[in-house]
């Protein structure tokens, strides 16, 4: 039997609302989870009417439905195709203003975000992995970028365990999930009638106090010790290793690459669910009046022709190529830029693919030889 401990608590599911409105109270803005086109979504949360009660997902490659399943919980669902890239690290955002002054002068002004502290609640153990490795690359390369750091500043994160992964899920064999271990303020664990809550940081000490919560039962942390121990063993894809570097470039020739190229589309679908991938381009917004000019930088994926354009040729110019750079760089040569592999193991570019490449499959045909059963 497992042990009770005053770090675990219990929130009664009617409590939520509370939860929501401490936040608001200590000035965040709330963003949690709601059905949009038929899809979860991450959004402003004020009410927890909002959140998506009762829905299950279905997700397999090139396909992902929402069904209600008319149950109560709220979290029975694997990640939709956003993570929190798109709240640190916007599709598309300015950069900076020149303006054009007297005498032929110009001015260049910065246009920082505005100061806005977000709770986000819902993340995924999954998505916490990408956050630390974009907080890497934005924050610790010698670069602190300020437009990201301005929206990291104020980033509370309320953590779910994934109790419902997804057909397409494999973040047991990336190391990152489906438990969260690290990086949250506030954890919960969905049980049919309430949460195991448990906190991370002194904020998420201060949130959890305020609810004036119960210790969690021997019989409340078996039962979700149960659901993750399932929740594991679920998930049946995996990589062949959690470093491909040098498989991958005894096999840069593998005939593969161009099946692959033959289904693959080239759309990007892939790179902009990716939570891990940062690739951006930049480009200037003139105002007609020649008055001003806004500079703006943009998702870029390195399945776009230009991508790899330099100085009048293009490094990558077919499908194989670009798909082979993805991958190569994702599950390989990622390691000696980050220590790690660029794969948190969401399985968002297997359900989001439209021809239904699957990442798992193709890595294990080019690294091991194996097709899937
Ligand atoms: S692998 Fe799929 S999602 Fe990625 S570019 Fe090709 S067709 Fe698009
Ligand atoms: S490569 Fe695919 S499975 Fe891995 S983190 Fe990116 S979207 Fe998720």
């Amino acid at each position: 039997m497992t042990t009770p401990s005053p770090e675990m608590e219990f929130m009664p599911r009617h409590k939520f609302q509370e939860l929501i409105s401490v936040l608001e109270q200590q000035g965040y803005t709330c963003i949690g989870p709601q059905v949009r086109e038929q899809t979860i979504h991450y959004d402003t949360l004020h009410h927890v009417n909002s959140l998506p009660q009762g829905m299950s997902d279905v997700q397999a490659p090139g396909h992902y439905r929402l069904k209600n399943s008319g149950h109560e919980r709220y979290f029975a669902w694997a990640n939709g195709p956003q993570a929190l890239k798109p709240l640190m690290f916007p599709p598309s955002e300015p950069l900076w203003k020149s303006v054009g002054e007297t005498k032929g002068e110009m001015k260049f002004h910065e246009i920082l975000p505005d100061k806005k502290p977000l709770a986000v609640i819902g993340v995924r153990s999954c998505d916490i992995a990408a956050l630390y490795i974009h907080d890497r690359h934005f924050l610790q390369h010698g670069y602190r970028d300020p437009y990201y750091l301005v929206r990291r500043d104020g980033l509370l994160l309320i953590a779910v365990n994934c109790t419902h992964p997804a057909e397409t899920c494999f973040c047991v064999s990336t190391g990152d999930g489906p438990s969260a271990s690290y990086g949250y303020d506030l954890l919960l664990t969905e049980l049919d009638d309430g949460f195991v809550i448990q906190a991370h940081t002194e904020k998420g000490v201060s949130i959890r106090q305020q609810l004036e919560l119960t210790r969690a039962t021997a019989a409340q942390l078996e039962t979700a010790n149960k659901a993750m121990a399932q929740s594991k063993q679920q998930q049946k894809r995996h990589l062949p290793s959690q470093n491909l570097s040098s498989r991958f470039m005894q096999n840069l020739t593998h005939p593969r690459w161009q099946e692959i190229a033959g289904r693959c589309l080239s759309c990007g679908n892939c790179t902009s669910v990716c939570p891990t991938c940062f690739c951006h381009s930049e480009a200037e917004d003139p105002a007609l009046d020649g008055t001003h000019s806004v500079h703006f930088r943009q998702w870029d994926s390195c399945f776009g022709q230009k991508h790899s354009y330099i100085h009048g040729f293009t490094i990558r110019s077919d499908t194989g190529l670009r798909y082979r750079q993805w991958m190569t760089h994702k599950l390989g040569t990622w390691h000696q830029q980050f220590g790690r592999s660029g794969c948190v193991g969401c399985g968002r570019c297997i359900a989001w693919c439209p021809a239904g490449i699957d990442f798992t499959e193709e890595a294990g045909i080019i690294c091991e030889g194996k097709e899937r059963d």
